[in-house]
């Protein structure tokens, strides 16, 4: 019955009043003959020659500063899979409207056909296809693209590209999921370095969960990678991928359960119901228990709670400390579109872990907490933005309609990316920035 109601609702919400969920509008008037003729021909020609004679007038004549592609070959569509292209456009729709609604950036779906070979992305097509469209956008959200194409097209579209690419399924997850990391370390009283880390699942979130916990300090030797094989050994053979070679463990573990005996961290990015309690009470004191596997997690974030882990984060909003996009990829985008940054780079999704973490921590001021109690008014009941720290628990992540959110990860990123080089314009006013950045 709430199956049929939910779909009912949701076709009604796609094709009514008129089908899709955007539309293009102007910003400039277009009432009068002398507007037609500066909007279009003939007077549009001196923007045109402006930015002829010098290739970065582009941003200061046209909308390019603000638009994002958001590009997809429909292989890997949320939980749907590869269901293509044309199946997939709703929701690379759905992420525009979101990059509007928390950053106010323009993003245009591009659902791309013709970029596989048989069933799978060949990634030659892929890349030289974005690399054409780069005079438009100003950034590049890589979307639902499945591994292991995923890692070679991002790697290299960073390399030709001069703006930013960024595929959020494997960073915008693991900055989000890192966040959480560092605010369960803070609780637990861990420190990184000491840390042992079991992930699960090496596909596109898992991978690059590994790579941010390793570049922000988790040591190597105290992570282990799993996925549908079992561990990820030194010397393994089956299925195997260039990233799972790069970061095969020394170890002798060879099940998820041996993995798991002792370790601090569960990272889960793979499948339903591959954890179990006992699984999670052989783990070292006050397990950390990070269960994303979408919809149905690795393990139950009650299961696991009732197993002893300490903190339990999840990717469903019906708990607590849900890793949940959105807390990302508006806020690193705005940044990094502010700054006309060249990349993402490792220092900026550092920076915007650390914001959201950060955030977490800090009193909520007043006016925030009526906000934040209107959106979840049983949290704010139990009392969860209390307090000068309201840090807890149940709240190691700030909330997606928290609206500190997208100008603090975009001051962190902003700054992030003065500071490592890749910006093309000079710092800002950071506390004035953080200010009027549109939340
Ligand atoms: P993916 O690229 O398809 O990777 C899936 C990985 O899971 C593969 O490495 C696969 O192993 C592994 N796997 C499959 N069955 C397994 C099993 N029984 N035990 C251990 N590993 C197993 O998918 P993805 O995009 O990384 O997403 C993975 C999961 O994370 C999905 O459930 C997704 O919904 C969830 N996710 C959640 C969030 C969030 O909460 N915000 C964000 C992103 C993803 P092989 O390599 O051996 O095939
Ligand atoms: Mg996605």
């Amino acid at each position: 019955m709430k199956q049929d109601q939910n779909r009912c609702d949701s076709l009604e919400y796609h094709s009514e009043p008129r089908p899709g969920k955007l539309e293009v509008r102007s910003t400039k008037p277009c009432a009068t003959q002398r507007d037609l003729s500066l909007a279009y021909s003939p007077h549009v020609a001196w923007p045109c020659r402006e930015i002829e004679a010098d290739p970065e007038a582009v941003y200061r004549y046209t909308g390019k500063a603000n638009t994002v592609a958001v590009v997809s070959d429909g292989t890997a569509v949320l939980g749907l899979g590869r269901i293509g292209p044309h199946a997939g456009l709703p929701v690379m729709e759905g992420k525009a409207v979101l990059f509007k609604r928390f950053a106010d950036i323009d993003a245009l779906p591009i659902c791309l056909s013709g970029v596989h070979r048989g069933d799978r992305t060949d990634p030659d097509r892929l890349i030289e296809t974005v690399e054409r469209l780069e005079p438009t956008f100003g950034g590049i959200n890589l979307e639902d693209i499945g591994a292991p194409a995923c890692f070679e097209v991002e790697r290299q579209l960073k390399k030709t590209m001069p703006i930013p690419v960024f595929h959020d399924d494997q960073h915008g997850t693991a900055i989000i999921c890192m966040a959480g990391i560092f605010n369960s370390l803070e609780l637990t009283g861990r420190r990184i370095e000491e840390t042992r880390f079991v992930v699960n699942g090496a596909g596109a979130a898992g991978v690059a969960c590994i790579d941010l916990c390793i570049s922000a300090g988790a040591r190597r030797e105290n992570v282990v990678l799993c996925d549908s094989k079992g561990v990820i050994y030194r010397g393994r053979e089956e299925g195997m991928t260039p990233e799972k070679e790069r970061l095969a463990a020394e170890t002798d573990a060879r099940t998820l359960a041996d993995a798991l005996k002792d370790a601090d961290i569960f990272m889960g990015l793979s499948v339903a119901d591959c954890v179990d309690r006992d699984m999670i009470r052989s783990m070292n004191d006050e397990p950390i228990v990070f269960a994303m596997a979408n919809p149905d997690p690795e393990i139950t974030p009650d299961a696991a709670w009732e197993a002893g882990a300490a903190v339990v984060g999840t990717g469903r909003s019906d708990y607590p400390n849900q890793v949940n996009n959105v807390l990302g990829f508006p806020g690193i985008f705005r940044g990094a579109l502010d700054v006309r940054a060249s990349a993402i780079n490792e220092e900026m999704k550092r920076a915007a872990a650390r914001a959201l973490a950060d955030l977490a921590r800090a009193e909520v001021p007043g006016d925030v907490r009526e906000e934040l109690a209107a959106v979840y008014p049983e949290d704010a009941a139990a009392g969860m933005f209390d307090g000068d720290a309201p840090l807890g628990s149940r709240y190691v992540i700030p909330k997606p309609f928290d609206p500190r959110v997208v100008p603090a990860v975009a001051r962190g990123v902003a700054e992030a990316a003065v500071r490592s080089g890749v910006a093309r314009l000079p710092a800002l006013d950071w506390d004035a920035y953080e200010r009027e950045v549109t939340a």
